[in-house]
């Protein structure tokens, strides 16, 4: 189903008052050390379990010093709803515009114009998020690769990057990709969950790596906690996937389980302390790969 666009705040509760946040150029970590802005290259803005305070969880992350966001489109209908969330200032929002595996049977022969009608937007920064999904399989799975190949596709010849969702599914991803991999700009392994072998598999296809607080499962995370000290720090991005995936070692735990952007920094202090590495060495690394991979001009030079 694809809604007419009547009103963003018709389209998206949960925008009206939405007050600039408060600029944090930098966040002070652990120890006192300063850390660069970070960017949630994953944040599902448009889920409706945003819908009551969406500027108040913008505000929380830019205070947190998540000061950008790469807010991710799953089908036409978020893609649309993605693109036309309000920034607080210039160069803040970012987002994806594609078809996620899960919504794999919408995809018709309309499908691909209007996604890429949507990437003309400057703040449509990459094709995705798509995929195939052989977990859930909530869409056929043939029909899933069908959506999948007319996205890369359409990354080639945007020469946009592609932002990937893969479960259960690695070997015919892999073939898939790299079947297209000499004519993509780049790509992400979004919400990357595999190990060390997958991770592999990944960067030979010149994928980017994107980490979120699945790394803090104690009862999941055991092989990407293994892979992670694997990611060249130039291959690096950091996402909450947020309303999903909050972190299960989070102090205090939130009343609802409703992940949010805010809670970045705690998947970076984790990553880091997996990595090997000071948290602001890996922030520094993970957000000049994301303005890098995803053409996003420095901080500040929009306003
Ligand atoms: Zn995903």
């Amino acid at each position: 189903m694809v809604r007419a666009v009547a009103g963003v705040a018709e389209v998206v509760p949960g925008l009206v008052d939405v007050t600039p946040a408060t600029a944090m150029k930098s966040q002070s970590l652990a120890g006192g050390a300063v850390a660069p802005d970070l960017i949630d290259i994953g944040v599902n803005l448009t889920h409706d379990s945003f819908d009551h305070d969406r500027g108040a969880v913008m505000q929380r992350a830019a205070a947190a010093g998540v000061t950008r966001m790469i807010v991710t489109g799953t089908s036409v209908t978020t893609s649309v709803q993605a693109l036309s969330l309000p920034e607080p200032e210039p160069g803040r929002l970012y987002a994806t515009a594609g078809i996620h595996p899960h919504h794999a049977n919408e995809f018709d022969e309309h499908s691909i114009d209007a996604l890429r009608a949507l990437l003309d937007d400057p703040r449509g920064v990459a094709v995705g998020e798509c995929g195939l999904d052989f977990f859930r399989d909530f869409s056929p799975r043939d029909m899933q690769e069908r959506a999948f190949a007319a996205q890369l596709e359409l990354a080639a010849v945007t020469g946009l990057p592609v932002f990937l969702h893969q479960r259960d599914a690695h070997a015919i991803f892999i073939a898939m990709l790299r079947q297209v991999r000499d004519r993509l700009s780049g790509g992400v392994a979004h919400c990357f969950t595999g190990g060390p072998e997958e991770l592999r598999d990944c960067l030979d296809m010149d994928l980017y790596i994107g980490v979120t607080g699945w790394v803090c499962d104690e009862r999941r995370g055991g092989p990407l906690r293994a892979a992670l000290p694997d990611i060249p720090l130039d291959r690096l991005l950091l996402e909450t996937d947020a309303p999903y995936l909050l972190p299960r070692d989070l102090k205090p735990r939130p009343k609802t389980r409703r992940n949010e952007p805010c809670h970045l920094a705690h998947v970076l202090a984790r990553v880091a302390a997996e990595m090997g590495q000071p948290p602001e060495t890996v922030a520094e690394a993970a957000t000049s790969n994301t303005e890098r991979l995803f053409g996003l001009p420095p901080l500040g030079s929009l306003a």
